[in-house]
């Protein structure tokens, strides 16, 4: 307990966290200022903004008196990874339920969810689609015990609450903050936090405009009203979630070469790919300062690596 108690603290303060400011031409020609939120750096097994959205969860699973997390995900998911290692540090046992009936020995983010002691289990697609079904969740309490349970990529109150800490008072002068979206639960948090000066962009990273009704519905239900504007860009999909485009790749591999950042090909390329797209198009005006998130993710590049024969700019971990 005293344990615990004591890693509880660390997570609670907001790590100080890196900005780096980009130079390039285009930039100056369009007079204006880009910076990268580096929430990749942020933790070295917790990236991004798992980092924020598992903290309150795992002190509430604490809270609670639960011994054990338990949540699901996709093979190459950031979300998995991030759990099972924020688990271990606070000294809770974690549970994965995957996609997918047999679990690939090769999959580095199962095998180092395996390492960090999380217990997987692959289910088939019509199972996963039940898995918030109480009849699944019981029988998951039959084979596993009592758990916390954090919802598929983790987007709940605590999350919002977490990536509401995202933003800190050093970027209050920022006119535009870009996100990428998944769940939106990160970007929800952000819309809570932004001042009526700013405005937030959301670049979808699924295919489709459905996200705007799902958006709609979570900011509703989080009672998330912000004091600045928001926008939700979804041309940027490249095809759909976790596809991809030969465009995008070598925009990634520009990115690293040019600004020293390693990006994604699920969130973050897709949403500095749509920034320096936007760039061209005059969407930001005259002083305006960009802030992109970076959102981590970059262990799913092992994974994309192993799956396409892609290698893609990625720090050690
Ligand atoms: C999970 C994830 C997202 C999506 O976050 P949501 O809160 O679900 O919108 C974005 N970027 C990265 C790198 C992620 O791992």
């Amino acid at each position: 307990m005293s344990r615990n108690f004591v890693k509880i603290v660390l997570m609670l303060l907001r790590p100080p966290i890196s900005c780096d400011l980009l130079s390039h031409p285009l930039l100056d020609q369009k007079q204006v200022a880009l910076q990268v939120l580096r929430l990749d750096q942020v933790h070295p097994e917790v990236s991004g903004n798992k980092f924020f959205k598992l903290r309150y969860n795992l002190q509430e699973a604490l809270n609670q008196n639960h011994q054990q997390v338990l949540t699901f995900g996709g093979a190459y998911s950031n979300h998995i990874y991030a759990t099972a290692a924020a688990a271990k540090e606070v000294g809770l046992t974690a549970v994965g339920i995957i996609r997918g009936e047999s679990l690939d020995s090769k999959n580095p983010t199962l095998n180092f969810a395996k390492s960090a002691g999380m217990r997987l289990i692959g289910v088939s697609r019509t199972q996963y689609r039940e898995k918030s079904q109480p009849a699944f969740l019981e029988l998951m309490r039959q084979k596993f015990g009592n758990f916390y349970l954090i919802p598929e990529g983790g987007t709940n109150t605590f999350a919002i609450q977490g990536a509401r800490e995202i933003l800190s008072s050093s970027q209050s002068d920022t006119s535009h903050v870009l996100v990428p979206i998944g769940t939106g639960g990160t970007f929800a948090g952000i819309a809570a936090s932004i001042f009526s000066h700013q405005k937030l962009l959301g670049i979808s990273a699924l295919k489709g405009e459905g996200i705007r009704d799902e958006i709609t519905k979570l900011l509703r239900a989080e009672s998330i009203q912000t004091n600045g504007s928001i926008e939700l860009v979804t041309q940027y999909h490249q095809g759909g979630y976790a596809k991809w485009t030969a465009e995008l790749i070598s925009f990634i591999h520009w990115f690293w070469e040019k600004f020293d950042i390693p990006l994604d090909p699920i969130y973050t390329g897709k949403m500095a790919f749509a920034c320096w797209d936007l760039l061209k198009k005059n969407h930001f005006p005259p002083g305006s300062r960009i802030l992109m998130v970076h959102t981590g993710g970059l262990q799913g590049n092992r994974g994309f690596t192993q799956r396409t024969g892609i290698v893609l700019p990625t720090p050690v971990l």
